[in-house]
């Protein structure tokens, strides 16, 4: 039995020497808050992301944040989302004080861009798509909507650092979007980060101030704002490991393609469709299966560390009570949240070990006592 685990940071971080120095040097420095390390990984982000302005902020979350609060964004507004996303998504919208308005996805697990007209309402202000699981969900056809409506459009693109819908960056299509730098996303820092992205001057400039306690400078406090600046360290970081980011995406859509390939000839397992001029970078790797909680115990016990993201929507959460939502009102949302599974996705998988996970799962269809 091989074990196939999901986790990759030990590995990625096996020789973290080089920036170890690094950090040994910021820390004699004593250079902890913002500086010109923060200036420099922004400027590079925002090259890599072909995004006109990146603020460093202190987390995916915060990212999101500080774009709702320079957009202005609260009580008595509505925005519209979707429920399969991670919590941090609905939960800022709450938290401003707006009202979350849940949307049914498509097959591809992303906003369904139809459904998205009949949720909006005078109170509507924003439209915020996920790029889920780093696949960018249908933007021009929710930037058309967001047009005819006069409508903002924010991209939740936490997973989706480096992709792409034909030579447009993910995270340029909206008037703002969200990255985060968790260690588990695909491009990641030591903790906690998150960037903004944005074509707007007044929007950076704005988000600059929030993230520092709404400060123009020392003494002037312009606006209330958030203690939320991206850690000087993790911009460190950040930097350093931007030339190495292209290649974990490249990797990681390679091992995709083979579990494609692999898992495309057992009938029980339901590949999304695979949109030809988009660059989809896999932070995971969702199917749908037949029998997906015993496909589920079967993987564990072979010793691949297959999970669910995630097996309770966000409108069906607890958290999500008072907004009134009920079983059935998003179908295809919780269809998909009984069958989708996610296998092990990364850069260090071998085509061995890809293989051996493939094989476990058709052989547990195979076995008719299953
Ligand atoms: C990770 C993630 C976030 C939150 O990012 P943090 O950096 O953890 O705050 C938000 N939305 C989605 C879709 C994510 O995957």
């Amino acid at each position: 039995m091989m074990k196939i685990p999901y986790a990759f940071l030990t590995k990625q971080f096996e020789h973290p020497e080089a920036i170890i120095k690094q950090v040994t040097k910021l820390v004699k420095e004593g250079d902890f808050t913002l500086g010109p390390r923060v200036d420099e990984f922004e400027k590079r982000f925002a090259a890599f992301q072909k995004a006109k302005y990146a603020i460093g902020v202190s987390s995916g979350t915060d990212a999101l944040l500080m774009i709702f609060r320079a957009l202005g964004i609260g009580l008595g507004d509505e925005v519209i989302t979707v429920a399969n996303s991670f919590y941090a998504t609905a939960a800022v919208i709450a938290n401003v004080g707006a009202k979350i308005v849940f949307v049914d996805v498509d097959e591809e697990y992303n906003m369904d861009p139809k459904r998205v007209e009949l949720a909006i309402t005078k109170k509507t202000k924003a439209i915020l798509p996920v790029h889920w699981t780093g696949n960018p969900a249908d933007m021009p056809a929710i930037n058309k909507i967001a047009r005819k409506h006069k409508l903002y459009v924010i991209e939740d693109a936490a997973q989706a650092f480096d992709a792409s819908i034909g030579k447009q960056r993910a995270g340029t299509f909206g008037i703002a979007a969200e990255f985060s730098l968790h260690p588990i996303k695909n491009y990641n820092v030591w903790g906690d980060g998150g960037v903004v992205t944005t074509s707007q001057k007044w929007i950076a400039e704005k988000i600059k101030m929030l993230r520092n306690h709404g400060l123009v400078n020392r003494d002037i406090c312009e606006v209330w704002g958030y203690c939320s600046r991206l850690h000087t360290l993790q911009a460190l970081v950040g930097t350093l490991l931007l030339p190495l980011a292209k290649k974990v995406t490249d990797e990681r859509i390679k091992v995709a393609d083979r579990y494609d390939k692999l898992l495309s000839s057992v009938p029980q397992i339901t590949i999304p469709p695979r949109r030809k001029n988009v660059r989809q970078v896999y932070h995971t790797y969702i199917l749908q299966a037949e029998n997906r909680d015993g496909l589920i115990k079967y993987l564990l016990d072979n010793g691949v560390d297959a999970k669910v993201h995630y097996p309770i929507p966000l409108h069906l959460q607890k958290a999500a009570k008072n907004l009134g939502y009920k079983k059935g009102d998003l179908p295809v949302t919780e269809k998909q949240a009984k069958h989708i599974f996610s296998l092990p996705i990364h850069q260090f998988l071998t085509n061995k070990e890809i293989e051996y996970v493939a094989g476990t799962v058709a052989s547990f269809y195979r076995n008719p006592r299953r």
